[in-house]
């Protein structure tokens, strides 16, 4: 079968983009000497399945519930109609693992990565290469109807409720929808299961007949969760899901998550721009910085003894309640703006806005090294270095 839109290896190809189903890429020069039509730049093969640094400590009453292998998402740009695409590498080989019922939080600055990394999770976005096991199954090579039927599995909430929800639908329909499209429940039994969920997610029993402009920013992102919960999911992918709220709603939204993962054992990938909001919600923390995992620790070992750099610089960017203690901090802040992620700078992407950067750091990348157990850092300078390696 030859599709008549698109790349002809469509059907065929495992690192297939948006772009390839609508438009056929024409044969260009990508290096010098090597020509080929596609429209994307693989970053060589697919990684391995090393182990996930998370799997030691998370995984060890059984199976996680999710394990991401060497993930890189990769889209081309053209900037200028007379030059070749540039490849923006979002998301350049990370592995994760998330097990049953726990939070994985996913911190760093805009651009780092973390929402695409989020969306391939959840196949919203084809992966270029890597795996991403669910419940035992790599959803990166499944055709897209293998993909929504796991679909009720697996969630998204969004930071933008309003922009989630369809304005003309009552909070009772859109609550219902995912019942009915995958279906699940209609009729009376479909009535009874919303009543349910938006008991659950604390909003009163005539909200169902509202509509979306009806509510505060809090009771729509409440109808979101509802959404998200009603087809029973495992794994929730939430990102940034507070940060268009008020400070005073974002703590309610926060503990309704809370409390719903401890009733229904969820588990949540929660990506976030905010390290007091990841605290809050995460049992192991991974920082991300242009596409990469730079720290991944147990959320207290993460912010008790940061190793990275970056991370330290995140931190020390957070406000202290104490005005006293706060007025006293040292800060280190960050130097510059995010590397160009089509550009990524050589070495450790890290070293243009980094204050301890030596001549290594600008040649050689740092890999992601143990540091003890639960702690994982890709810096030579982060302690737990073997000898000789910080030089
Ligand atoms: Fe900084 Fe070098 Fe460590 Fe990178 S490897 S974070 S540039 S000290």
């Amino acid at each position: 079968h030859r599709p008549k839109r698109g790349c002809p290896f469509l059907p065929r190809c495992r690192f297939a983009l948006e772009r390839c189903a609508t438009e056929a890429p024409p044969l260009e020069e990508k290096a010098q000497g090597q020509w080929a039509a596609c429209w994307a730049e693989l970053g060589g093969p697919p990684t391995t399945a090393t182990p996930a640094p998370a799997a030691a400590a998370e995984a060890q009453d059984g199976e996680p519930l999710l394990s991401v292998r060497g993930l890189r998402v990769h889209f081309p740009v053209r900037r200028w109609p007379w030059r070749p695409p540039m490849v923006v590498r979002a998301v350049d080989g990370i592995d994760l693992e998330l097990a049953p019922g726990r939070t994985l939080g996913v911190v760093g600055e805009s651009g780092c990565g973390k929402t695409t990394a989020g969306r391939a999770v959840l196949r919203l976005i084809r992966p270029t290469a890597g795996a991403v096991v669910f419940q035992g199954q790599d959803l990166v090579p499944l055709p897209e109807e293998q993909v929504r039927s796991l679909r009720p599995r697996m969630q998204m909430v969004f930071q933008d409720p309003y922009g989630s929800l369809d304005p003309r639908m009552r909070v009772r329909d859109a609550v219902a929808e995912p019942l009915v499209v995958h279906g699940v429940a209609r009729g009376a039994e479909a009535r009874r299961r919303v009543e349910e969920l938006l008991e659950m997610v604390g909003l009163p029993a005539d909200a169902g007949d509202r509509y979306p402009h009806q509510l505060s920013g809090g009771q729509r992102q409440r109808v979101s969760i509802a959404r998200a919960l009603a087809l029973r999911p495992a794994l929730i992918v939430a990102d940034e899901p507070t940060s268009a709220l008020d400070v005073s709603v974002r703590a309610q939204i926060l503990n309704l998550m809370r409390r719903l993962q401890d009733q229904l054992g969820l588990a949540y990938l929660f990506i976030s721009h905010d390290l007091s909001v990841i605290r809050h919600m995460s049992n192991w923390v991974a920082v991300m910085y242009l596409g990469r995992v730079v720290e991944l620790a147990g959320r207290d070992t993460l912010y008790r003894d940061p190793q990275h750099p970056y991370t330290r610089a995140l931190l020390s960017a957070v406000p202290v309640p104490d005005p006293v203690v706060e007025r006293s901090r040292r800060r280190s802040p960050i130097r510059g703006d995010v590397p160009d992620p089509a550009r990524p700078p050589a070495g450790c992407r890290f070293h243009t806005r980094c204050p301890l950067a030596f001549d290594r750091c600008r040649t050689e990348e740092p890999p992601l090294r143990r540091l003890q157990d639960g702690h994982w850092a890709a810096c030579f300078l982060a302690s737990g270095a073997a000898d000789g390696d910080a030089a």
